[in-house]
This record gives structure tokens, sequence and C-alpha cells, in this order.
């Protein structure tokens, strides 16, 4: 059973979202203060957090970027009545898993939180699987997807969820090229090409932490106008790998 908490300022908005939430057998609990709400986040076990954006006490969006800086797994699902594509964007940026304008209906909302939940425990499946066949093994870089962990010249390398799905996706497709919109469509879920940007920011957050020479990426290459592709060069393929 997941614990879920709901952050939101309007009252009657996270009882609602607590009442449909309890029936369908979650734990809830809710806070009606961003400062409070993050210290409860931080203290507590929980598998999803409803993140209202504009919040007494710290605002939504502080809430996700200090949350994500110590806490990389537990989704945050971002609630706005301020339901502007440069939030959303900005949401994204700052480590939210998804989003919901208001007003939404309830069923909208039980939907994201199941698909959300879903997504989690496959994560989570994965990790505990510890399947080193998946390792990817690369010239000074080892991709292991079953721990989620990646390491660049035997040191390891602290990428966000994001980062690593996109690393992780590229390099078991080498050679293959994908567009941004393919990108997004496959990584964070969204179809809108106004978010294009959001992948162009993660690789390049990416490769400064795994390329050596910024100027000339190794190992995720871009092709100008199209998008970016793994280079297969770089897949070491009958190394034996730890
Ligand atoms: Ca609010």
């Amino acid at each position: 059973m997941a614990n879920i908490l709901i952050l939101e300022d309007d009252i009657d908005l996270s009882s609602l979202i607590c009442s449909h939430l309890l029936s369908m057998n979650y734990q809830v609990d809710v806070c009606d203060n961003g400062a409070t709400g993050l210290k409860q986040a931080q203290a507590h076990e929980y598998e999803l957090i409803i993140l209202d954006l504009g919040l007494p006490g710290m605002d939504g969006l502080d809430v996700c970027k200090t949350y994500r800086q110590s806490n990389e797994l537990t989704p945050i699902l971002m609630l706005t009545a301020r339901d502007t594509e440069i939030d959303k964007v900005i949401g994204l940026e700052m480590g939210a898993d998804d989003y919901l304008g208001k007003p939404f209906s309830i069923r909208e909302l039980q939907a994201r939180v199941k698909a959300i939940l879903r997504r989690q425990n496959l994560l989570l499946q994965a990790r505990q699987s510890n399947n080193t066949e998946d390792i990817i093994s690369c010239r000074g870089l080892l991709i292991n997807p079953a721990k989620r962990l990646v390491t660049c010249k035997d040191k390891s390398v602290n990428l966000t969820a994001k980062e690593f799905d996109l690393l992780y996706f590229l390099s078991s497709n080498p050679g293959k090229v994908y567009s941004r919109e393919q990108l997004l469509d496959q990584i964070w879920g969204y179809t809108n090409s106004y978010y294009e940007h959001t992948v162009n920011s993660n690789i390049n957050r990416l490769r400064a932490k795994i390329e050596n020479d910024l100027s000339q990426p190794k190992y995720i290459i871009t092709l100008r106008g199209i998008g970016y592709k793994f280079d297969e060069a770089m897949i070491c393929k009958n190394e034996a790998v730890l």
C-alpha cells in the first residue's frame, strides 16, 4: 500500500483528493504549508508526493528543487492553477515527474497517480533484480540499469532520474538516432513539442557529468536539426563487466 503526501493549501481540494485516494486504499498525509511539508517529506518514506505550486511557507517549485537534492526516487506530481506552459517547463526542470493543471477531474488525478505508482514499482523491481547481464559497458563508462548506477572511469556519477533514463535509453539503442520529440515522449511521457528544450538541457547536464571535453562529446552525439544518438563505437561488446 503506497504512502502519499499531499501538499496543498486549499483545504477543500486537499480533502477531496485525500478522500478519493483513501478510497483507492492508499495511505495519505496532508500538509498545507510548503516549509512544513518539505520537512514532512524528508522525514518519512513516501511513494508519491502531490505538490501544489502556490504554497505558503515555501513555494512548490522550491520544495520540489530542495527535495530533489536529497531524494531522487520519490515521484512528484505537481498541481498548479497557473496553467501556463512556462510553469510546466520549470516544473519538469525542477524534477517534477508529472503535471496536472487546475481545474482537473478527480478521475484524471486518480489515473495519473496509478500510472506514476506503476512506473515507480517497475523501477524499484528493476533495482532489486540486480541483473548484471543488463550492464552496458562503454569506453570509460559503466551503466547498471538494475542499480541505476553509472560509473565514469571507476568513479560513480551522480545523475538525476531523468538523466539516467536518457543515458540508459540512448546507450541501450546505440547508433540509433532519436529526435527531441521522440526522447521527450520516451523519457518524460510528454508529446507536446513545446517542452523539447527540456531534452536539450538534460542532455547538456548529462554531458557535463560524463564527457571529458564538452566541445567534443564522445558518448551522446548531436545530429544538427535531427536529434541525438549514442555513439555505437563507444560500446564495448566483449569486455568483462563487474
Ligand atoms: Ca495553492
